[in-house]
């Protein structure tokens, strides 16, 4: 075995692990075994849950589960709604960020009207994150609200050459924009579709062309996050006749983008500073003590579903030979995951709210 190298505990800001509501897809427990598996020892997980996150009570209930049952640290999404912004921003000390959704997506928080936007920037607290679903022309609208209330945005899964080029010419502006890219668009286009059958290759936004993918990779720079938007849903569900958007991907990103390494195409700094340095940054959040993942990043190994935690079964990675793997997981100064086994109890990973809301009170 080659000498290990070993980084900081890396960071996730989108995720989704279901609960409440959809635990045959995903929960707590099962959705951070998978992120320890994955080399993260942070999570941010996304509101649009049944019933989506974006009250008090609810928001109660996922921070209660999230306690009892997550193995490594878990932050957790307000979503947005026309009728929530002054609830929203009352609660944002409990909450990781707050998520707009402005187009298509899956569950029923979307944003239609001008108006919810411009209420929700305008009662969230600028200092605390808020991070946008905008494709195409939402994104331009984000931005210019961005612009106008002089508070910063997080831009989630972006996916195409045109989005990406605005955001690093609002960027070279001074607007306060920070973004996000998902490995199924670096690593996945169009192409692909008929490979992965059209139900599991669903996912939003979609696929793009190798264009866009290349447009990304191009603009490296401009991506201050890598993010895996874990959207797990069960085989059964997206070979259905309805099949969900959505792709599993805490347990195959770190083994991508170190195989893109193997191949000469991306530095480990620049992992370290996309799934780590970037979005501790973005999201606000502490350092963890006695932290760090060690890799074998000589380990070659072959993504097959059956050995990932996810309880969705499944990958669009399946059958991938991969260069990089995680061996051991340590969480303040605990072992969470040694040679293929997730050691770390459920209930043993930390909320994040706590501590959020204590810098918020700090502030005032
Ligand atoms: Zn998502």
């Amino acid at each position: 075995m080659a000498s290990l190298l070993r980084l900081p505990g890396l960071i996730d800001p989108h995720v989704h692990l279901r609960e409440p509501g959809a635990t045959h897809k995903e929960d707590f427990d099962s959705g951070t075994a998978a992120a320890l598996a994955g080399g993260f020892t942070t999570v941010l997980a996304m509101p649009n849950t049944n019933p989506p996150i974006a009250d008090g009570p609810t928001l109660d209930l996922a921070l209660r589960l999230a306690r009892a049952k997550a193995r490594c640290d878990v932050g957790v999404f307000l979503g947005a709604t026309a009728a929530n912004a002054a609830e929203a921003a009352r609660l944002a000390g409990q909450a990781c960020g707050l998520k707009l959704y402005c187009d298509l997506t899956y569950g029923p928080l979307r944003l239609d009207d001008l108006a919810a936007l411009q209420a929700h920037a305008a009662a969230w607290p600028a200092g605390r994150p808020l991070a946008a679903h905008a494709e195409g022309r939402s994104l331009a609208a984000v931005l210019l609200l961005a612009t106008l209330y002089r508070r910063p945005v997080h831009i989630c899964h972006v996916s195409r050459a045109d989005e990406i080029h605005l955001i690093r010419a609002a960027k070279e502006r001074g607007v306060p924009v920070t973004c996000e890219v998902t490995p199924h668009h670096l690593f996945l286009t169009q192409d692909d579709i008929p490979r992965l059958g059209a139900g599991r290759a669903e996912v939003r936004p979609p696929l793009a062309t190798a264009a866009d993918r290349e447009a990304l990779w191009r603009n490296l720079e401009v991506i201050d996050c890598f993010a895996t938007d874990h959207a797990p849903h069960t085989a059964a569900e997206k070979d259905g006749p309805k099949p969900p958007p959505g792709f599993p991907g805490l347990e195959t990103a770190l083994g991508l983008f170190l195989t893109a390494v193997a191949e000469g195409r991306l530095s480990v700094e620049a992992i370290v500073e996309r799934m780590h340095a970037g979005p501790g940054r973005v999201f606000g959040l502490a350092d963890q003590n006695e932290t760090c993942i060690e890799v074998d990043p000589e380990a070659r190994w072959e993504v097959r579903a059956m050995d990932l935690n996810s309880r969705c079964g499944w990958t669009p990675f399946e059958g991938k030979q991969l260069r990089g793997r995680v061996q051991r997981v340590t969480l303040r100064g605990r072992l969470a995951f040694a040679d293929g086994e997730v050691l770390a109890p459920p209930g043993s990973g930390r909320v994040l709210a706590a501590e959020t809301h204590n810098q918020v009170l700090e502030e005032v």
